[in-house]
């Protein structure tokens, strides 16, 4: 009998969020505004600590996009971008008619590399256009090098928009991922450490900012008894519903988090004496990740000839989930043609990793079957 698919990392609810789904629906709150999504960005403030201000919105793509236009970003400018990310890091500087710089990681938390990040804030200074923001990513949860990233920001005073996306729950030096933006980005999509089965959130750093966001989000409706105008609106507003399950997500966030943690234990410990197979981790204890996704790389000429494609597909044919890393965006067709600052840390990345299932909801079974799968084909 075929055996059920381990996924990579799959909505895991906690119990209570149809209880919120149902207050709504009793009350008739079915439209992208009410009590649950108040009641949501109350309780991911208390989450975020600190003086934050959090918009729910209906993904985080929506937010990055609104974060770059809060930033001042326009048509023509020229906007910093990690290249090691997911697309949606990217996209909204395309949306907007600016221009993508991509830049390489660092082999240390895999991020925005600190020297080549300057080396492209000089090199379009000379070029004529300074930059206008820099999009910085915590990959896999992992958080990116906070203070040198900062540092380079307030040098030459350019704003970051934190893409915080696959990191809620990760703090820095015990203060919270999601909170280092000059603009913070979450996402609730599906697959994320906690889901709204779609949904994100904008987060700044004051109450003028958040209440600009949401004016955006809902159509850009001025103060007047019909529809008025003056800007260009946008439908990005979350809704009640998903706003419902959103407050019972939060229930189970830490738990979600300590569950992850545990699958990279997990993968630590079976990879601890595996020659050539590395598992991605934290630099050191100022970091601390919710790990929402364990990857490794595996280096061919150390694992005498295994690669990470032949590691996929031998969890494949056991019906088992995985994904090689974020393809480089300087690398995709859609972005080859603009400006890459680095050389290849990002690239070979790419080649060696792979993303393992790494959900709060697998059991011990899933782990015994992981770990079959895996000894079969590195023994
Ligand atoms: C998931 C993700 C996003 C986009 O979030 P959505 O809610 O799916 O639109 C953006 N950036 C990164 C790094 C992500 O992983």
């Amino acid at each position: 009998m075929p055996q059920s698919k381990i996924w990579l990392s799959s909505p895991h609810m906690g119990g209570t969020e149809q209880k919120y789904i149902q207050e709504a629906f009793d009350t008739n709150w079915v439209a992208p505004l009410g009590p649950n999504v108040n009641g949501f960005e109350q309780d991911l403030e208390n989450y975020l600590g600190g003086q934050v201000y959090v918009g729910a919105l209906s993904s985080g793509t929506a937010a990055i996009h609104l974060g770059l236009l809060l930033l001042g970003v326009q048509a023509g400018d020229e906007v910093l971008c990690q290249s090691m990310t997911f697309s949606a890091s990217a996209n909204p500087i395309l949306y907007l008619g600016a221009t993508p710089i991509f830049i390489d990681s660092e082999v240390q938390t895999w991020n925005l590399c600190p020297v080549a990040l300057e080396v492209a804030i000089l090199d379009r200074i000379k070029k004529g256009k300074k930059p206008k923001a820099i999009i910085a990513v915590h990959l896999y949860g992992v958080p990116y090098q906070i203070d040198a990233i900062r540092t380079i920001a307030d040098t030459y005073q350019i704003p970051i928009l934190e893409d915080s996306a696959e990191a809620l729950g990760s703090t820095y030096k015990g203060i919270k991922c999601g909170t280092f933006g000059d603009i913070s980005v979450l996402s609730f999509n599906g697959n994320k450490i906690i889901t709204t089965s779609g949904g994100g959130a904008i987060v700044t750093h004051s109450a003028a900012l958040k209440e600009k966001a949401v004016f955006y989000a809902t159509q850009s409706r001025d103060n007047a008894p019909h529809y008025q105008h003056s800007h260009i609106g946008y439908n990005y507003r979350m809704s009640n519903i998903c706003a419902g399950i959103g407050r019972g997500q939060m229930e189970v966030l830490d738990t979600h988090v300590a569950s992850r943690r545990l699958m990279h234990d997990f993968y630590v410990s079976l990879f601890a004496s595996v020659e050539g197979i590395e598992v991605f981790r934290v630099p050191n204890s100022d970091y601390f990740a919710n790990y929402w996704l364990t990857a490794i790389t595996v280096d061919p000429i150390k694992t005498k000839g295994l690669d990470r494609e032949a590691l996929r597909l031998a969890l494949e044919s056991a019906n088992i989930e995985s994904r090689p890393l974020w393809k480089p965006m300087h690398l995709q067709p859609i972005f080859e043609s603009y400006p890459y600052y680095g050389h290849q840390v990002a690239e070979s990345l790419f080649e060696q990793g792979l993303c393992l299932p790494s959900g709060s909801n697998l059991t011990q079974a899933d782990r015994i079957r992981i770990k079959d799968a895996i000894l079969a084909i590195i023994k």
